[in-house]
Formats: C-alpha cells, sequence, structure tokens
C-alpha cells in the first residue's frame, strides 16, 4: 500500500476501519510529526491547535522521549508489570506519587487509556469503602468503556445503557448557568443543589463512595468553573466522608500553567487519573490515589504498566520539567487567550472566549443575546481552517466550541500563524463561502 493519496487511503478508511472508532472533522491522514507540526501522506503541513485531543504535549518525537523508547526497545520490546516488575514502572510511579500533592500514603495504578483508568476507580471506590452510589458531572467526559461511559454524562455518551448508581449533577457553566442568567454565584447554586436536592432524594451521602469531576471540563465545552467550585467541592466531599476524583487526563501534565489543573484552586483530591499526554504519545494511563483505594479488588491487563509506556512516561514528565513546559504553557496560554478575544472583537460569530493556559474554548454561537448554538458553522471553521493548513477540533454538547490545546511547546509566533487562519476560516464562513457539503462527509460528534 505504498505511496497512497489522502484521497486513496479515505476510500480504503471507508471500507476496512470501523466507523465506532472514528470522529472525524476533514481529511487529515498523518504521515510524520515535527514539534508542532504534522505532515499528510502528500507532505502538506498542518500547524496543530489539538495536539492529538491534547494528548502531544511535549510535542510530535519530542527528542528526549524518542530517545528514552529507542533505548527501551534495545533492551526488550515487552516487560510486563502484573507478573514481573521492572525499573521504569517503579521510577515513574515515584515521580508521579512526588507530583500529586497530598500528605498521605498514594500509589499508582497504571492502566492504557483515560478510559480504562475511569472504569478502574469507578470500580475500586465502592469496594475500598462499601458505598455503592458516585456522582459526577453533566457534560464530563470520563471515558468510552461501558463503565467509564456510565460514569460520563456527554450527550455522546449518555445515549448508551448503564450507570444507575452514578447520579449525575449540573456543572457550574459560566457562559450557560444551568440555574439562571445570574451567574456570579454558579458555584453555590451547584453545590447547594447538589447538597440539598439530589443527597436528600435519590442519593444518600452516607452511601456515596466518591464523587468525580473534571477541573475544567473538556469535552463539555472547554468550560472553566467558577474559581470557588473545586474548594466548595472538596468541602462538600470532607462533610459528607466523600473520595474527591479529579480526572485530569486532558487538562493535567502542564497543559493549564500548573501541573495539574486543580492545583490552580488549592484542594487535595483523594484520587487523581492521568491519561493522554502523560505517554508522549504511547498508551498509558494512571490512577495516582489514597493506598487503600488501590489496594482492593482486580483491574489489570496483560500490558498494564508495560515498560515501554512508563518509559515514555517517565521521559514525559522529565521533558515537561526540565524544558519549563508548565510556565511556557501558562505564558503562551495567556497570549493565545489574547489574541483569541481580539477576534471575538471582529466576529460577531464568537459567543465566549474561556480558557486556562493552553486549553481555550472558542464558543460560536448564531447570535449573542440568545446564545443559539452555531454548529453547523463550527464544523464549516474547523473544516476551512484545516484547509488553510491548521488543525482545530470543536467539542461541547451542542458541538459549538472550537478546542484548542495545542503541544504546550508552541510558540508566540506559532500562535500568531494558527490565530490568524483561524481569523481567515471565521470570515469565509461568514461570508457564506464555505458549503455544506464540505462538512458533509464529516460526522463529527
Ligand atoms: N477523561 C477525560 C477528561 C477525557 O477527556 C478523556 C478522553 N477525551 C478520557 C477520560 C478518556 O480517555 P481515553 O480516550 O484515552 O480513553
Amino acid at each position: 500500500m505504498a505511496s497512497l493519496t489522502v484521497d486513496q487511503m479515505y476510500e480504503l478508511d471507508n471500507g476496512l476501519i470501523a466507523d465506532a472508532v472514528k470522529l472525524r472533522f476533514f481529511p487529515l491522514s498523518i504521515a510524520r510529526g515535527e514539534g508542532c507540526r504534522v505532515y499528510d501522506v502528500e507532505d502538506r503541513a498542518y500547524l496543530d491547535f489539538t495536539a492529538g485531543w491534547a494528548l502531544a504535549n511535549t510535542g510530535y518525537s519530542n527528542e528526549r522521549v524518542k530517545q528514552a523508547v529507542i533505548e527501551q526497545l534495545n533492551r526488550t520490546t515487552f516487560a510486563g508489570l502484573i507478573s514481573s516488575m521492572h525499573e521504569p514502572a517503579l521510577k515513574l510511579a515515584d515521580k508521579l506519587t512526588q507530583l500529586v500533592p497530598g500528605e498521605f500514603h498514594k500509589k499508582v495504578w497504571f492502566g492504557l487509556s483515560g478510559s480504562d483508568a475511569s472504569e478502574t476507580v469507578g470500580r475500586l471506590l465502592p469496594l475500598a469503602t462499601g458505598k455503592r452510589r458516585l456522582v459526577s458531572f453533566i457534560g464530563g467526559y470520563h471515558g468510552a468503556t461501558s463503565a467509564s461511559m456510565a460514569m460520563s454524562a456527554h450527550i455522546a455518551m449518555t445515549q448508551f445503557i448503564g450507570g444507575g448508581h452514578v447520579v449525575k449533577v449540573p456543572y457550574p457553566h459560566p457562559y450557560r448557568c444551568p440555574f439562571g442568567d445570574e451567574v456570579s454565584d454558579c458555584a453555590e447554586k451547584a453545590i447547594r443543589f447538589l447538597e440539598d436536592y439530589i443527597f436528600k432524594t435519590i442519593c444518600p451521602p452516607d452511601d456515596v463512595a466518591g464523587i468525580i469531576v473534571e477541573a475544567i471540563q473538556s469535552d463539555g465545552g472547554d468550560i472553566v468553573p467558577p474559581a470557588n467550585f473545586l474548594p466548595l467541592l472538596e468541602e462538600l466531599c470532607r462533610r459528607h466522608k466523600i473520595h474527591l476524583v479529579v480526572d485530569e487526563v486532558k487538562v493535567g501534565m502542564g497543559r493549564t500553567g500548573q501541573m495539574f489543573a486543580f492545583q490552580h484552586a488549592g484542594i487535595t483530591p483523594d484520587v487523581v487519573i492521568l491519561g493522554k499526554s502523560l505517554g508522549g504519545g504511547l498508551p498509558l494511563s494512571a490512577v495516582i490515589a489514597r493506598q487503600e483505594i488501590l489496594d482492593v479488588g482486580f483491574a489489570l491487563f496483560t500490558t498494564t504498566g508495560n515498560a515501554l509506556s512508563c518509559t515514555a512516561g517517565l521521559a514525559t514528565v522529565e521533558a515537561i520539567e526540565q524544558d519549563g513546559l508548565v510556565a511556557q504553557a501558562g505564558r503562551v496560554g495567556a497570549y493565545l487567550h489574547q489574541k483569541l478575544r481580539q477576534l471575538q472583537d471582529r466576529h460577531a460569530l464568537i459567543g465566549d472566549v474561556r480558557g486556562l493556559g493552553m486549553i481555550q474554548g472558542v464558543e460560536l454561537v448564531r447570535d449573542r443575546t440568545t446564545k443559539e448554538p452555531a454548529a453547523v458553522e463550527t464544523a464549516k471553521v474547523a473544516y476551512r481552517a484545516f484547509e488553510l493548513g491548521l488543525l482545530v477540533f470543536y467539542v461541547g454538547m451542542f458541538s459549538n466550541i472550537l478546542e484548542i490545546t495545542p503541544p504546550l511547546i508552541m510558540t508566540e509566533a506559532e500562535v500568531d500563524e494558527g490565530v490568524a487562519i483561524l481569523d481567515q476560516a471565521l470570515a469565509d464562513v461568514a461570508a457564506g463561502r464555505v458549503g455544506d457539503e464540505h462538512i458533509a462527509r464529516f460526522a463529527g460528534w
């Protein structure tokens, strides 16, 4: 199958690869990647504002990660954790327990995806506590295995069966507060609703093993909750002796300008879930939690904590630390935010720009007063940006938020380049220059 064109590849993909695995926005094929750019099979270059769904925090083909993986591959292609021990797992576990805050005995569970990690937490917490229920937030995305889907409450997941023991409650969304137009106390209202209504009706708190939350709800729409939300949630958990689980799969590992997004709120979770960027491109997830939560039950796969993935993970953490990527994400992210705000001044389609560091959401609406979601326009902007050489995906319960999660190594100059393309794409869509036929082939969410 050498030297296929992109069109030929998509034709073959159509006949060979399951649609269930696809979330496509434009005809991208990746032949190679370098820094913040990927190149397709016809050698077209794309600046990447997605980092492959917030995965390539250290960029594509990061030298440290690449070298570490090559050296480990030369030692052995496989070393497992479930029935043997190896150094990369120990070193990475030691590192992660130091990075995650909390003055208590922590342990690390390793998996391969954010989904298996969430599912494991959902299974072990009830075993460890003897309590049966979990609470999660509407709009949350915790995975695509049956159990992690059942913990999620993104509209893409709630169509599937399961999850009767997981109670879903509103997430405080400053732009679309579920409790009405007054947004200044949106977080207080969300906490009060959970404590005064949910806990007193369908979900007795003494039967709740844990509350799982994203510090920034990303697939739900890049929603940055009010600053007091996580501290209030932590207090509520402590009052009722409920474990606080923070899913940092997408926003952790430096993306927001702190190693973990929850650190902006100064809270100490009992459980932290990592994935995506942790493996630097290789499949790797981790749960860092109080020891008593992880020493129960059965949650292992043959390739769990394999030496190659752990080596990549360790090199990724070292690259983030030694190359100063957390600070860079904070600095360049603030610059990116300001540039996107300037776009909002010029484009009526942009209703809101929000984010923290290198995760920014640009919400498109048909009318800034009614906030009617502009889903078709959003799909067209993503498509047009692709034609112009920029990768950007969209998220949200109404599929109308352009999500910008670049590699943390991105520079201000690259931000300028990407924002200029977005500017052009927005203008082209507003002027009706992008036809419906372009997006008809791509279902998106
Ligand atoms: N948690 C969060 C917050 C996520 O964004 C995702 C993926 N979008 C997951 C968990 C699941 O990760 P994966 O797709 O690697 O299984």
